[in-house]
């Protein structure tokens, strides 16, 4: 049994291809700029059985198949769910399917080799490269995101690195400089998505009555993004 928040098939986004993506229960992380702030507590979660996604899955199999997508297991926190998640995986593998796992890499260590053979794509949400912004960010130590990404690198799992530009926040171009320090320092980043911060997840803040500290925040402009684009690109990283 997994707690699941809801699923939703995307295309273009969380991996290549057009994927079923899954949206599990329960987060370690406070960031202040989650957009799905009611994934946040495994309570929200509605109790799946792993053959019954397992299922739907197979449904989507010829879909997958044709567009070269998959599934993406993300949350919340995936790794919250190790048991789960690694049923899932496995039968997606055994499907022929394309497996990739949306983690900010916090619990890493759930992660068994077993589960990670089972993993295409995994992509990695570092969320700031200077340690004390990170914690400001998300409420939490930066080095498990780092542990894991150097543990993806020696088993050799394709990772593509995710992060949040945020005006005011994430944004110092030191702080982004590290980040993308990180990213070069490993042999297995494909590419590094820039997100720009949105306000889209707002509303879901109050919904559940929690405070929103970035309702004043704007997102970023675009030669800000492009900027930001800049600093990884001139360390030879392959960034959209
Ligand atoms: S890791 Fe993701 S789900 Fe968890 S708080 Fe941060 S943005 Fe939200």
């Amino acid at each position: 049994m997994g707690s699941v928040h809801s699923w939703e098939l995307v295309t273009a986004v969380d991996g290549p291809g057009t994927r079923m993506t899954t949206f599990l229960a329960g987060c370690p992380l406070r960031c202040l700029y989650c957009h799905n702030p009611d994934t946040m507590s495994a309570n929200r979660g509605v109790p799946v059985r792993a053959e019954d996604l397992l299922a739907r899955i197979r449904r989507y199999r010829g879909v997958f198949l044709a567009t070269k997508g998959g599934i993406t297991l993300s949350g919340g926190e995936v790794l919250q769910q190790p048991a789960f998640a690694a049923r899932i995986l496995r039968g997606a593998r055994a499907m022929g399917i394309h497996t990739a796992i949306d983690t900010s890499g916090f619990l890493g260590r759930n992660a068994s080799d077993e589960l990670l053979a089972d993993v295409d794509l995994v992509l990695l949400d570092v969320k700031s490269g200077d340690p004390e912004t990170y914690r400001r960010v998300t409420g939490r130590d930066l080095a498990p995101t780092l542990e894991f990404a150097h543990r993806l690198d020696a088993l050799g799992i394709a990772t593509w690195i995710r992060f949040v530009l945020v005006p005011g926040l994430t944004d110092d171009p030191a702080n982004v400089a590290l980040v993308a320090d990180h990213a070069a320092g490993l042999g297995n980043v494909e590419r590094v998505e820039v997100l720009p911060f949105h306000q889209m997840g707002q509303d879901k803040w109050a919904e559940i009555g929690m405070r929103y500290e970035l309702a004043d925040t704007r997102p970023p402009e675009a030669d800000a993004v492009e900027a930001v684009r800049e600093i990884f690109r001139s360390r030879s990283l392959l960034t959209y």
